[in-house]
């Protein structure tokens, strides 16, 4: 089973990517920004809560992202295991996927971890806000998404260190020399059974 989580800043690359290194562990994105992103499409309550937080980049109460993860996780199709995109973000969902997958009996395998300098993500991200029109791609969002990065889910970079989960991928480049960085640390990531 493997379980492996994908963190970087905001603009980092971490949806480029993330299909990717989760086709070659053979395992299904778990993006709880793009879980958002549809319950707001939807209109749902869940949606309704989220919007707020997403259009201001600032995190979704724990309470409602942990509730919302710990369902996802426990549909069958993560039995194989599954890559986590831009979760968990904080101290208290590093401590609620620990929860979960202690329930499950199986461990993390690896954290990955793609850096980009500060000024080139601010850029990338202006980029696509004119490509995708979301609306937390403008520029003060966008700082206060960057803020937000360093506050909250910096300080996970060295609980997951300590563990010697960390594998560390500069995100800095062409997407083609990402991707490349990218797949070799996938080919070292062997399934723990
Ligand atoms: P992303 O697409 O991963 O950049 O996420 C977009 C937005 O969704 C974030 O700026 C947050 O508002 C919200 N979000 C996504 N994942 C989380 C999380 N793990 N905890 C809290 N909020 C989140």
């Amino acid at each position: 089973m493997t379980t492996v989580v994908l963190m970087g800043p905001p603009g980092a690359g971490k949806g480029t990517h993330a299909e990717l290194l989760a086709g070659r562990l053979g395992v299904p994105v778990i993006s709880t920004g793009d879980i958002f992103r549809a319950q707001v499409a939807a209109g749902t309550d869940l949606g309704r809560t989220a919007q707020r937080y997403l259009d201001a980049g600032e995190y979704v109460p724990d309470e409602v992202t942990n509730a919302m993860v710990r369902e996802r996780l426990d549909a069958g199709d993560c039995r194989p295991g599954f890559l986590l995109d831009g979760y968990p973000r904080t101290l208290d969902q590093a401590a609620v996927l620990d929860e979960v997958l202690a329930a499950q009996a199986r461990s993390l395998v690896a954290v990955v971890v793609l850096q980009v300098d500060q000024e080139a993500l601010v850029q990338r991200l202006l980029r696509r806000a004119e490509i995708e029109h979301r609306s937390d791609d403008t520029e003060e969002v966008i700082r206060r998404r960057l803020e937000v990065y360093a506050e909250q889910t910096v300080p996970l970079i060295s609980l997951y260190g300590g563990r010697g989960l960390l594998r560390e991928v500069d995100g800095n480049g062409e997407i083609s020399e990402v991707r490349e960085r990218v797949l070799h640390v996938a080919c070292a990531l062997t399934p723990a059974e």
